[in-house]
Parts: C-alpha cells; sequence; structure tokens
C-alpha cells in the first residue's frame, strides 16, 4: 500500500512515518508541509518520496537548493501551493491518504483524495467541521472510507467493527449514544478567575497529549470536544442528541457507544496517537505493535468521569448551536474564526477568553447558509476573516 501524508512534519505526520516502519506492506511515497523544508528534507532522505509539495513557494525553492544532491540519485518532483497539495492528495500511485494537516485547508485535498478514489485516513477534524456533508456524500458517491484517526473517533469505530453491526450501518443498528471522552484540558480544576489569566504557556500544557500548538490550545477552550461532536455527527452519520461528552480525565478511556440493549462498548489504550495511526492504516487488522501496555494492576489513579463544565468552557455552548445547524454554513463560519482567534492567542494579541468571547460575537452577527458546494463555505470563511480584521485587529 502506497502513502501520501499530508502535513508529514507535524505532530500526526512524524508519528505516522514512525508508525510505517512497522508495516512492512506499506511505503510512503508522498510528503507534504507547510513550510518546515528542514524536517521535510530529513524526511525526504530517509523515505525516497516520489512526490512532495510544499504549501509555501519559498520554502519549496529552499527545499530544492536542500535536496540537489538527493535528486543527483533519485528522482522525484518538487511542488507548491495549493495545487501542490490537490497532487499530493491525487496521485496515481497512492492508495491512502493520510490526512495530518491542521485546519480548513485540508478539506479541498480530502476532496481530491475522494474524487480520486483514495482511502482517506483524516486526523485533520476541520475538514469535516467545515464540509462534513460535502465530503460524506462525495466519500458515498465514490465508495471510498474515511478512517478517523482521531482517538475519539478511531475508538468509536473500533467499538462499532467490534459490535455484530458495521459502522456504516449505524442508522439502522442498535447503537443508542456515542460518549465522546475528553480530558478536560489543562484548565479543568482552574476556577472561571484563574482561566481568565491563562497565559499561552499554561494553554500549551496538556495533561495527557503531545500535539501540534492549535489542537493544544482548541483542548484548554474544549474547543475540541466541541470540534469533536461535529465530526463524530459526520462520521457516523448520527444526529446531534446521539453525541454526548463526557469529562474522563485520565484518557484511557477513548470513548465508548452504548447500544439500545444496554451494553456499553468502551475502547482504551495508553494514551498514544500511533494505535489510531495504525488502526486508520491496517482496520480490521491489528497487526503487533511496539507499545506501552495498560497496567490495570498498578493503576495509580482510579478512573473518573464528570460532567463537562458549560460555564468554565464556554466553547462548549458555542459549537452545541453548530453542532445542531451541521447542514448550514455555522460550523465553517465558526471553524474559521477560531482558527483566526487561535492564531492571535499564540501570538499573545488576545487573552483566553477572548476567543469565546469573539466566537458569540459573531454568532449573533453571522446569517448563515445550506452548505451546497464550497462556494458557501469559501463565503463563511470570507465572513471570519473579515470579522477577525475589523474586530480583533481593530
Ligand atoms: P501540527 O501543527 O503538529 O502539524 C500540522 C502539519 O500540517 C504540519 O506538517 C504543517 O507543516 C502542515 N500545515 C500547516 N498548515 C498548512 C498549510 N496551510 N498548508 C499545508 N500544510 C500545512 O498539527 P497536528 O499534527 O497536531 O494536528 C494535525 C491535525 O490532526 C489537526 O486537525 C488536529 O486537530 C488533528 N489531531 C491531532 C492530534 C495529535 O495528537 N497531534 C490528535 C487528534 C487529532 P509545517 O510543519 O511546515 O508547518
Ligand atoms: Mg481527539
Amino acid at each position: 500500500m502506497n502513502i501520501s501524508i499530508l502535513g508529514s512534519t507535524g505532530s500526526i505526520g512524524v508519528q505516522t512515518v514512525e508508525v510505517v516502519q512497522n508495516l512492512p506492506n506499506f511505503r510512503i511515497i508522498v510528503l507534504t508541509a507547510h513550510s518546515n523544508y528542514k524536517l521535510l528534507a530529513q524526511q525526504a532522505r530517509k523515505l525516497k518520496p516520489q512526490f512532495i509539495a510544499m504549501y509555501d513557494k519559498t520554502a519549496a525553492n529552499q527545499l530544492k537548493l536542500e535536496l540537489s544532491d538527493l535528486s543527483k540519485i533519485h528522482k522525484f518532483e518538487i511542488s507548491a501551493g495549493m495545487d501542490g497539495l490537490l497532487q499530493a492528495a491525487s496521485l496515481a500511485d497512492v492508495q491512502i491518504v493520510v490526512n495530518g494537516l491542521v485546519g480548513s485547508v485540508g478539506l479541498r485535498p480530502t476532496l481530491a483524495a475522494i474524487n480520486a478514489k483514495k482511502e482517506v485516513a483524516l486526523a485533520n477534524k476541520e475538514t469535516l467541521v467545515a464540509g462534513g456533508s460535502l465530503v460524506m456524500q462525495a466519500a458515498k458517491a465514490n465508495g471510498v472510507t474515511i478512517r478517523p484517526i482521531d482517538s475519539e473517533h478511531s475508538a468509536i469505530w473500533q467499538c462499532l467493527q467490534a459490535s455484530e453491526n458495521s459502522g456504516n450501518l449505524v442508522e439502522k443498528s442498535a447503537v443508542k449514544n456515542i460518549i465522546l471522552t475528553a480530558s478536560g484540558g489543562p484548565f479543568r480544576t482552574w476556577s472561571t478567575e484563574e482561566i481568565a489569566k491563562a497565559t499561552v504557556d499554561n494553554a500549551l500544557k496538556h495533561p495527557n497529549w503531545n500535539m501540534g500548538a492549535k489542537i493544544t490550545v482548541d483542548s484548554a477552550t474544549m474547543m475540541n470536544k466541541g470540534l469533536e461532536r461535529i465530526e463524530a455527527q459526520f462520521l457516523f452519520d448520527l444526529s446531534y442528541d446521539k453525541v454526548k461528552i463526557l469529562v474522563h480525565p485520565q484518557s484511557v478511556i477513548h470513548s465508548m457507544v452504548e447500544f439500545e440493549d444496554g451494553a456499553v462498548l468502551a475502547q482504551m489504550a495508553a494514551p498514544d496517537m500511533k494505535q489510531p495511526i495504525q488502526y486508520a492504516l491496517t482496520a480490521p487488522n491489528r497487526p503487533k505493535r511496539p507499545h506501552t501496555a495498560l497496567d490495570f494492576w498498578n493503576m495509580s489513579t482510579a478512573l473518573t468521569f464528570e460532567p463537562p463544565n458549560f460555564e468554565k468552557f464556554p466553547c462548549l455552548e458555542i459549537t452545541e448551536q453548530a453542532a445542531k445547524l451541521t447542514k448550514t454554513t455555522l460550523p465553517a463560519m465558526m471553524n474559521a474564526l477560531n482558527e483566526l482567534l487561535v492564531a492571535d492567542f499564540l501570538n499573545g494579541k488576545i487573552g483566553f477568553y477572548d476567543i469565546s468571547n469573539y466566537l458569540k460575537k459573531a454568532f449573533a452577527n453571522y446569517k448563515y447558509e445550506q452548505v451546497e458546494s464550497l462556494a458557501n463555505i469559501d463565503k463563511a470563511e470570507e465572513f471570519a476573516k473579515n470579522f477577525a480584521n475589523e474586530f480583533v485587529k481593530g
């Protein structure tokens, strides 16, 4: 199986490279990044890909210089911009596209992969939040399976595959609820007053997972869980009321499925993204993988559960509103504005609670429409950009 990794220099991308090293039947033939040409060059020397896409054009030129020696002994192409990403997602020799891009920039490459009938292993949740109805329609039309990498969605997929009802038949099956677990992030035990003063460093200290900066801030605001509930609704074709959020600080249970007969299936593993990454590549098979086993006999703390706190984490309430309107452009606008606000927070331009405050303000000013094509989504993202320019930067 030939793999294309979109975002090979990121947290998911680097871990995908590690996973594939243990899978003799898989080969990485496409690498892409935004601008980290140094790491991409190292990966290219090791993996000898056929095709590389560097989103940033200057970085693409720097990469060409960096790899001038390799180009004498190995044939490969370097492309840039969105065109490069689209080619990377649809190259003829590729069978599986791993989408580890961050942000809604991942939407068009996902659609390109689906339209080229590639299997898609999807970490990039923003793709589904922004354009879930287009993506799931295209997947159905092309007979493509979207294989979740996000740990909660992988857990749900694993539970559904383990039950007698196939995940694809979930609407007809006996699924009562999906229970999405959340660690609660670094501020779970902080007071609202303390959270209001949270610094970038505080927000980047996730208790259980080591991830890219954007998703780590989303975990601190709990926006991440709201994005994930929308991701779950699309992936498993579930209505809003069937997805419940549960805080489980130890991140041992990665999510659960409750069935109509009262049974609950949970998927557990030590918190390590390489398990869901490998499963997305090899499902339903489970080849042996070097891992830290869960040691139930010597657990340092009990497994605990608590309801999410909507007052301390207003992004939960905001995403609930969008989750009730998944056929509209509201989730796309929310997602695009959140991306801009998280970047502003990381750059020290706004405070922690400004993220939710600006999102609330934008919701009050935004008229959503039905998603019929990419044009609707582009327009929603344009609204977010203009809103950020006018209110946040101004
Ligand atoms: P990172 O920020 O670590 O990596 C993002 C990758 O995408 C990098 O390779 C980056 O390139 C590339 N990239 C960023 N912007 C662009 C762009 N405009 N065009 C092309 N490439 C771009 O993110 P993560 O790996 O943490 O997250 C990736 C996705 O996976 C996110 O959607 C996240 O929510 C999801 N996810 C991540 C988990 C994790 O454990 N990290 C867990 C579950 C889900 P460069 O290095 O050059 O900037
Ligand atoms: Mg997750």
